[in-house]
This record gives structure tokens, C-alpha cells and sequence, in this order.
């Protein structure tokens, strides 16, 4: 019997790691990958990143400053769930790019690194999460270093992030004697991640046998494990799935303990692919029309083939290959001829896919961030944000014969979200926007390397903007007429305010109390 969509989509989760630096994320992401079996050896998927870079010049400048800009989706089994892990970039500078991917996922794991406790870009991050209602499983990582008493990380969790705390799991040990995890409501343990099964103990002194720990850390451990059972909130699930409790799970991936601990959490409890708000209904992940919205693009993905392809997350339905869906933004039908799906090491063709599932279409330019699929319905998703960039530039051209290739080359830089490109009213040329530095860096290296024209960057007089819109259409027509030097238009047509400062900003829009100014739009 084949798979119905309600089984299929029960079977999925789909979630993404946040965390600080240097946390462990990408030491995670192998073990998850490791016993997912989407690899045989763990460290491929450095090895990959690696090769990719070496292939593609324009990553160069991740290669250089060492860090990951690119956002890509992992798809693994475990048990009888099907995972997909969304990467997301490290770098403050690309947060734009994250904050479109955690629109696509339904949970995530947020690491911590047991010494450091929350640090900034946890905290950031985390927040974005909260504005979703996106239920966090906590994975405290590096145990087996010296770390911060449980007790201790756990109240810090609860301050610095308003979030209940459940300890789930207890570590036996820590540093050097760290030796596996104690299940406080299973009362069941586990020694490393080799361990598939958990071993049911009576308590957390028979915990210790087969002389787990040594003799002087034995007494702290019974006691700490006994006062977190007596003590510490006990897991809720339905407080979880609202965003309020974060189970927490120790471990340490590097030395492959706890790891398993966590895929099974996900399996067990994290939620199976939520309902998507579009402008006309709510779409539950278990209807039968296939509907699915891109949250992502990139280029280059094989420099062999000068492919883009977009990262669609199904929402509903059945995504088969072959298909043929309706464009929301432009009304039209396009064949979905090789959806792909990604594991660690290789893309294979996605026969079928359902909610949760992410795919990757290829495609030369027709589908852009936040473009919405259908099997014909007219429904647009909400929620993929654009941010209001807080860096413009006008870009230099040396070769003024060259001004329509640059005009191109960026639409397209635009279109995968590289920058955002703003056209102004005035006949003036175009003005790039980016929410970080570095992504100036990547969009000058692509240009180069991918058009062959050098550029370079100069100030805009402005150095902010924002959407505008009114409820009466004169009254913006009349403020666009009063400010056309001041005025541009973004890649899907739709006027931006261009301001010197923060200062004229909010004079004009105390002046034009009708004139709606926001910083963040979302996609329609
Ligand atoms: P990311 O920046 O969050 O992706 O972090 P990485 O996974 O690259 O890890 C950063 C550093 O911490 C690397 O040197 C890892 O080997 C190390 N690391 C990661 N997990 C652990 C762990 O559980 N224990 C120890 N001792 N080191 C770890």
C-alpha cells in the first residue's frame, strides 16, 4: 500500500540548529547526518563544503574569513522519520538568509556550548524563533570539556531567554569522566551514542554501575541526578509545542554522546509539518493540493553546470516530478521536471515529496524568494521577510559600455536575495542594499567572477529606507510626487522611502502620519 499524505506527513520533521559560533552546529550536523545514514563517515559533509569551495570562486571569501554563508538542506531518515536539517549561515551578516530559512522549519535545536552558556547570536537568533512560536529542543554540547554545572546552564536558559527549562537528560560526569546520559523520567542510560538502546536502571545511584564514574564524582552526580528529578520542571509537551519549554538534552558531539538522545527527542515529540498561513486560507499540511513556497535561492551549487536552484518547502499535497504548477506570482504554469532532494554527499531526483520536505528546483531565473506553488489554486504564503537593508550603495562600473550587463547581473543578484536592488524614481542609477557588510563582499566577488565586471561600491546619500504604503492611494501618490528624489522601487516594483539618517527618517514620517513606513516586508 502506498504511503497516504497523512502518514507521510507524520513521519517528517523538519528543523534547523541555531547557535553561536564555534558551538559545535557543524560537528552536530555530522553525528545527526552519521546515524541518519545519509553519511558513511562523519566529517563528509566538511569535506564537501571544502570541495565546493575550492570549485567556486566566489566563496572564496568564505574560505578566507572561515566562515559558512551557505544555507542548504540535508534530508535523513531515523527510525521511522524522515529529518530535514536546514543549514543556516553563521555569520551575523547573512542574517537575512536565516531568518527566511527558520520560516520553513518547525522546530529547532539550539546548541550550547556548556561553558560559554548563551551567547549573542544564540540570543538573536533564539528571539527570531519566539516571533514563530518555533518549539526549541536545547542540546548542551561539549560536556566532555570543562563545563558549567547543569544547574547552573539550565537557570541561565531560564533568565537570559524567558524559557522554562525540563531537563531531560542528566550527564554522568563531566570533562574527562563525562560517560553518557542519565533519562531523569525514563530512568534508563545511556553510555555513548554507540548505544542504540537506553538501559533501564533503578534510580540514579544504579545509574552508575559498570563503574561509570570515578569514585570522588559519584556522590555529586546521585545527588544533583536525585534533586533534578525532585526539582526541576518536568517536560510539558503541549508548553513545548507553543514555544515556552525547552526540553534539555547533554551531551557532546564530537565524542558522539547524547546525540542520539536528541534524534530521538525530535523523532518522539518534535512537531510534524505545521499549518501555513496564505492571504486566502490556511493550508494544513495533510490537504491534498500539492502548495509549497520558495524560501530560498543559490547559485553555483554546481559551478559544472551554471545552475540556480530554489529551496522550496512543500506545504501540502503530494510534489510529484513532472508535475506542473501554477506561479502564483505571475499566474503561470511551470513543469517541476527534476525536483531534488539533498543528503550530505549527493542530490538525488525527488520522485515525490511531501509537507515538511524540502526540494530543490532547479531553474534559470523564473522562481524567486517567496514565490508561492500550487496545483492551480490562486494563494500566496505570507511570512518570508525581506528586511529593510541597513547598508545602500550605488554600485561603480568602470566600463560605462557595460551598464546593461550590470543591470542584468544584479536583477539577478537580487532575485536570489543576494542583495536587494532598488531602482530610484528619478532616473538615477540603481542603489544595492544589504543587512550586512560581508554581503557586499560576496555580491562584489560574484559580479567579477560569474559577469566579469569589476565594480566597486560608493556611498548613497541615503543611509536608510523603508516600504511605504497609505490606505488611500492619493495620499501615497501624493508623498511619492513630493519625495520622487528620495523615492525607488524594489525588484517586485513597490516604492521605498530613501533617507539620509535616522533623523529625516522619522521627521517625514511624522509629517505624513497616513504614510505607513515598515522595515520589514514580507513577501507576497
Ligand atoms: P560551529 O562553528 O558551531 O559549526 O562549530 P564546529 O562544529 O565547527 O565546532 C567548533 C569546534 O569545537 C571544533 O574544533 C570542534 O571540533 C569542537 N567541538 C565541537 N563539538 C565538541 C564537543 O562536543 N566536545 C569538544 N571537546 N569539542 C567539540
Amino acid at each position: 500500500m502506498p504511503e497516504s499524505i497523512a502518514e507521510a506527513v507524520a513521519r517528517r520533521r523538519t528543523f534547523a540548529i541555531i547557535s553561536h559560533p564555534d558551538a559545535g552546529k557543524t560537528t552536530l550536523t555530522e553525528k545527526l547526518l552519521l546515524f541518519g545514514g545519509a553519511i558513511q563517515l562523519a566529517g563528509e559533509v566538511k569535506a564537501k563544503k571544502d570541495k565546493i569551495q575550492t570549485r567556486s570562486d566566489w566563496m572564496k571569501i568564505e574560505r578566507e574569513r572561515g566562515i559558512s554563508v551557505v544555507t542548504s538542506v540535508m534530508t535523513f531518515e531515523y527510525g521511522d522519520h524522515v529529518f530535514n536539517l536546514l543549514d543556516t549561515p553563521g555569520h551575523e551578516d547573512f542574517a537575512d538568509d536565516t531568518y527566511r530559512t527558520l520560516t520553513a522549519v518547525d522546530a529547532a535545536v539550539m546548541v550550547i556550548d556548556a561553558a560559554k552558556g548563551i551567547e549573542p547570536r544564540t540570543l538573536k537568533l533564539f528571539e527570531v524563533c519566539r516571533l514563530r512560536d518555533i518549539p526549541i529542543v536545547t542540546f548542551v554540547n561539549k560536556m566532555d570539556r570543562e563545563a558549567r554545572n547543569p544547574f547552573e546552564i539550565l537557570d541561565e536558559v531560564e533568565e537570559k531567554l524567558a524559557l522554562d527549562t525540563a531537563p531531560m537528560t542528566w550527564p554522568i560526569g563531566q570533562g574527562k569522566s563525562f560517560a553518557g546520559t542519565y533519562h531523569l523520567s525514563r530512568n534508563a542510560v545511556r553510555g555513548s551514542d554507540s548505544e542504540t538502546d537506553l538501559t533501564q536502571v533503578n534510580g540514579p545511584e544504579a545509574a552508575l554501575a559498570a563503574g561509570r564514574l570515578p569514585e570522588n564524582e559519584r556522590e555529586t552526580f546521585i545527588e544533583e541526578a536525585s534533586l533534578a528529578i525532585e526539582a526541576c520542571r518536568p517536560f510539558n509537551l503541549e508548553a513545548f509545542r507553543e514555544g515556552h519549554l525547552t526540553p534539555v538534552y547533554f551531551g557532546s558531539a564530537l565524542r558522539n554522546y547524547g546525540v542520539r538522545d536528541l534524534i530521538e527527542a525530535l523523532g518522539s515529540f518534535a512537531p510534524q509539518p505545521r499549518a501555513q498561513v496564505a492571504d486566502v486560507r490556511t493550508v494544513e499540511a495533510t490537504d491534498d493540493k500539492m502548495t509549497a513556497f520558495v524560501f530560498k535561492i543559490q547559485a553555483n551549487m554546481d559551478p559544472n553546470h551554471r545552475d540556480r536552484i530554489a529551496f522550496v518547502r512543500v506545504c501540502s499535497g503530494k510534489l510529484e516530478r513532472g508535475m506542473k504548477a501554477r506561479l502564483s506570482r505571475t499566474g503561470k504554469p511551470m513543469g517541476l521536471t527534476a525536483p531534488q532532494f539533498f543528503f550530505a554527499s549527493q542530490r538525488q531526483i525527488a520522485d515525490t515529496a511531501f509537507a515538511g520536505d524540502v526540494v530543490g528546483i532547479p531553474n534559470h531565473g523564473t522562481l524567486r524568494i517567496g514565490d508561492t506553488l500550487t496545483e492551480g489554486e490562486e494563494l500566496v504564503f505570507q511570512g518570508v521577510p525581506n528586511f529593510a537593508p541597513e547598508i545602500l550603495r550605488r554600485v561603480r562600473l568602470g566600463d560605462a559600455m557595460k551598464a546593461k550587463k550590470l543591470k542584468e547581473a544584479l536583477q539577478q543578484m537580487a532575485e536570489e536575495g543576494v542583495v536587494q536592488l532598488f531602482t530610484p524614481e528619478d532616473g538615477s542609477p540603481a542603489i544595492v542594499g544589504v543587512v550586512g557588510a560581508l554581503q557586499l563582499d560576496v555580491l562584489k566577488e560574484r559580479l567579477s567572477v560569474e559577469y566579469g565586471l569589476p565594480v566597486s561600491f560608493e556611498m548613497s546619500r541615503f543611509s536608510m529606507c523603508r516600504w511605504i504604503s497609505a490606505d488611500s492611494k492619493t495620499e501615497l501618490e501624493r508623498f511619492v510626487d513630493r519625495h520622487r528624489g528620495d523615492i525607488a522601487r524594489d525588484l517586485d516594483g513597490d516604492p521605498v522611502f530613501m533617507a539620509a539618517d535616522g533623523f529625516s527618517l522619522n521627521y517625514e514620517a511624522e509629517r505624513y502620519p497616513d504614510i505607513k513606513m515598515v522595515a520589514i516586508k514580507e513577501y507576497h
